[in-house]
């Protein structure tokens, strides 16, 4: 397997993160704008504290304001929009995001819809998600564009490719459809009911696996030269007794003997998440200042 096919995402995440770091000393300096970031978590989910911990640490070692609030499982859906309402009110908050998934007795969407839609660094409020859709200036998710960045990055202008995306959930899938619809491919998004699945995938120059199984993606379904990007990540038993180890949703070895281009799991699509939510917030704090965006 050649290695030069595989795209490295915690490289590609380092280097965003040393633009975001730039742009926000620049913010600092001639504007005296500090971002901020504040990160709700209720429970705790093991998972989620860690998805937590890290976004505050990568806040912070941006030279951003980072503001976590971390309440306890029972807290009612009433003090949770509470607490929005106040963050959506503070002008030292730029960037809100509430980790998911929330305790059962809390309304999911509920909590979506009360987020000021120029702080959704998320992008999952339905003004934003319409703005996708409309090719308006909206806050996107950060998954999906993480992977448009990283396909830009390698395959240069994406026109005319046929994309072929396996998953069509609200976070991924379809805002993956909207961007690269946006760049001019030709786009496809199957799932579960889609028929002879293998023939789809073997139709797309760029393949995206959003499905939540591990590698289920084989190798001969992936076109020869083929741009994969693997966003699943799925825990699966490891070799040694009572050891787990992370799969994607593609059969990696087989995958990359195919594709032009490949994201391994772990150290492919999941680290530029984080980072693209930093950027986003970046984003959110000149817009709401009325400062050109940076460039990053
Ligand atoms: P999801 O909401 O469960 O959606 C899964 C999608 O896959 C659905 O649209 C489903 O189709 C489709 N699907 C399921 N089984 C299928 C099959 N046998 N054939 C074809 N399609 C099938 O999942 P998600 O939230 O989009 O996440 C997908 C994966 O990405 C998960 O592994 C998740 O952990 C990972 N993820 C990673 C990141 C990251 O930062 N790297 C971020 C988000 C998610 P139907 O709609 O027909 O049910």
């Amino acid at each position: 397997m050649a290695s030069d096919n595989i795209i490295d995402g915690k490289a590609f995440a380092e280097r965003l993160r040393a633009r975001i770091t730039d742009a926000v000393s620049a913010l600092k300096q001639k504007h005296g704008l500090t971002p901020g970031l504040a990160v709700v978590l209720v429970g705790e989910d093991p998972a989620s504290q860690i998805y937590v911990r890290n976004k505050a640490k990568q806040t912070a070692a941006c030279g951003m304001e980072s503001f976590e609030h971390r309440l306890p499982v029972e807290t009612t859906q009433e003090t949770l929009l509470d607490l929005i309402a106040q963050l959506n009110a503070d002008n030292t908050v730029h960037g809100i995001l509430v980790q998911l998934p929330l305790p059962d007795h809390i309304e999911e969407q509920s909590v979506i819809d009360t987020v000021d839609p120029n702080k959704d660094v998320d992008g999952f409020h339905v003004i934003n998600t319409g703005r996708l859709a409309t090719g308006s200036a909206a806050m996107v998710p950060c998954t999906p564009l993480g992977c448009l960045m990283m396909l830009q990055d390698r395959l240069g202008d994406l026109s005319g490719l046929e994309a072929v995306i396996v998953g069509r959930s609200n976070i991924v899938g379809k805002p993956m459809a909207a961007l690269l619809l946006g760049a001019n491919c030709t786009v496809t998004v199957a799932h579960s009911r889609t028929r002879d699945l293998p023939s789809v995938c073997r139709r797309a120059d760029i393949l995206v696996a959003a499905v939540g199984r591990p590698e289920m993606i084989r190798g001969d379904w992936v076109k020869p030269g083929a741009a994969v990007i693997d966003v699943g990540i799925n825990r699966v038993p490891g070799a040694e007794e009572g050891k787990t180890r992370l799969v994607g949703d593609v059969a990696f070895a087989e995958a990359a003997a195919a594709a032009g281009a490949i994201t391994p799991v772990p150290g492919g699509v999941g680290p530029m998440t984080i980072a693209v939510l930093l950027r986003n917030t970046v984003m959110a704090a000149c817009r709401k200042a009325g400062i050109e965006e940076p460039t990053i």
